[in-house]
């Protein structure tokens, strides 16, 4: 085990996902490992908060439910959505890995990971997430957790922030300053900076992403883009800063998310003036800038009782009908708006409009396609 003051082996920066996976790859291959951990523990990152689905095409779990697909496929769908602007190298080698790393994590770490054959994610061609029964990042972080806190060369320090990294004479990096009660340095071979991205910090949003900078933030606290700003001292490069992910349907002011599962099975987002205003299909995150221009910044979600029934197995659904943002079930469109208080013909325009399109008698005015 790590004493003070000794060179870390593998120094690892962030508990979250990535962070916990790199500590038990480190440690399998023969590494001591530390892990540093600026919240009192990992509940507080964004894998904690996520949906807990890992996408990987090729898993033998995906072809015991039937479907035979390889990374290439994959990676076909990630760069139609991205229009190859990722890197084919980097992108290739993240979905060869992929069905490796799940099935390493079910027969090497016994987590409990299962095909998700209900809900494919926006621009997905097939079924090929895998999550945790409960279908909650809490569940994938904690087993994570579970797995790094056992092994005996892996130590785990929460409450402490590194603070910036330490240089050698060459400019390499060779440890951190990390800050539990004061400052301490803590030098090491190798540094693993898995502190995610900047969306927590608010100055870094309005630079980077001036038109997020207002929206209300749905992920872990802890990011907060101290790894950009190191590598920026150190004369890296920065490239995509304006990429982000966002959540469209988060019931506000409840706090949860409503899966965007209810959306994939036909649910339809409108304004107050009961009228859609952009097109589902392009998934919650691209959505989400479009509820930033309506009025109030609020959208509302319609949903009907199948796609409930479908998205129970969700237990950010659930979560959302025990917090109350869910209403009803109402018996007309009419008392539904009045719940809601939005425009109650504008509302029944628009559902009869969708209804007629995704009947197959009609075209979506807005393109949409993927119905439910
Ligand atoms: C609501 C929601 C749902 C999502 N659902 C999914 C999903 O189902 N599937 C999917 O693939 N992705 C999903 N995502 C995205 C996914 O959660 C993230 O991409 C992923 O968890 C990132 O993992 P990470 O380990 O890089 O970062 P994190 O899990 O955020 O961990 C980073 C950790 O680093 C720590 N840290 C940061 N700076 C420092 C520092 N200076 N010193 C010490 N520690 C530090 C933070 O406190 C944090 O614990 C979702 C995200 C959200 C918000």
């Amino acid at each position: 085990m790590h004493r003070r003051g000794e060179e870390v082996e593998v120094l690892i920066v962030g508990g979250g996902g990535a962070g916990l996976v790199a500590a038990l790859a480190a440690a399998e291959g023969g590494a001591q490992v530390v892990v540093l951990e600026k919240a009192k523990d990992v509940t507080f990152s964004n894998t904690a908060r996520s949906g807990g689905m890992v996408m990987a095409a090729g898993t033998r779990f995906q072809k015991a439910a039937g479907i035979h697909e390889t990374p290439e496929d994959l990676a076909k769908d990630i760069f139609a959505r991205n229009h190859h602007q990722s890197d084919p190298e980097v992108t290739m080698a993240l979905c060869r890995v992929a069905p490796v790393l799940v099935e390493w994590l079910v027969d090497r770490w016994g987590i409990q990971l299962e095909f998700v054959r209900d809900f494919k994610y926006p621009g997905h061609s097939q079924f090929r997430m895998h999550a945790p029964p409960s279908r909650t990042g809490r569940e994938l972080i904690i087993q994570l957790w579970e797995a790094v806190k056992a092994h005996p060369r892996i130590l785990f320090v929460p409450n402490t922030a590194v603070e910036r990294l330490l240089t050698g004479s060459s400019g390499e990096v060779c440890g951190v300053v990390a800050v539990t009660q004061g400052p301490e340095e803590i030098p090491a071979k190798r540094v693993i900076l898995a502190c995610d991205g900047f969306g927590g910090n608010r100055e870094l949003v309005r630079r980077y992403i001036p038109e997020m900078a207002d929206a209300y933030y749905f992920g872990g606290v802890g990011n907060t883009g101290e790894a950009i700003l190191w590598g920026l001292e150190l004369g890296a490069d920065l490239a995509f800063m304006d990429a982000y992910q966002a959540h469209a349907t988060v019931a506000y002011p409840h706090g949860t998310l409503v899966t965007w599962a209810v959306i994939v099975h036909g649910g339809i987002i409108v304004n107050r003036a009961g009228q859609r205003f952009a097109n589902e299909d392009i998934g919650y995150s691209s959505f989400a800038r479009h509820v930033l221009e309506q009025e109030e910044r609020l959208a509302y979600v319609i949903l009907d009782g199948r796609i409930l029934e479908l998205t129970q197995g969700f237990s950010e659904l659930r979560e959302s009908v025990e917090a109350g943002a869910i209403r009803g079930p109402f018996e007309t469109l009419e008392a539904l708006a009045e719940s809601l208080h939005i425009d109650a013909t504008g509302l029944t325009e628009t559902v009869v409009q969708y209804n007629r399109a995704m009947r197959g008698e009609g075209i979506d005015p807005l393109g949409r396609k993927e119905g439910g």
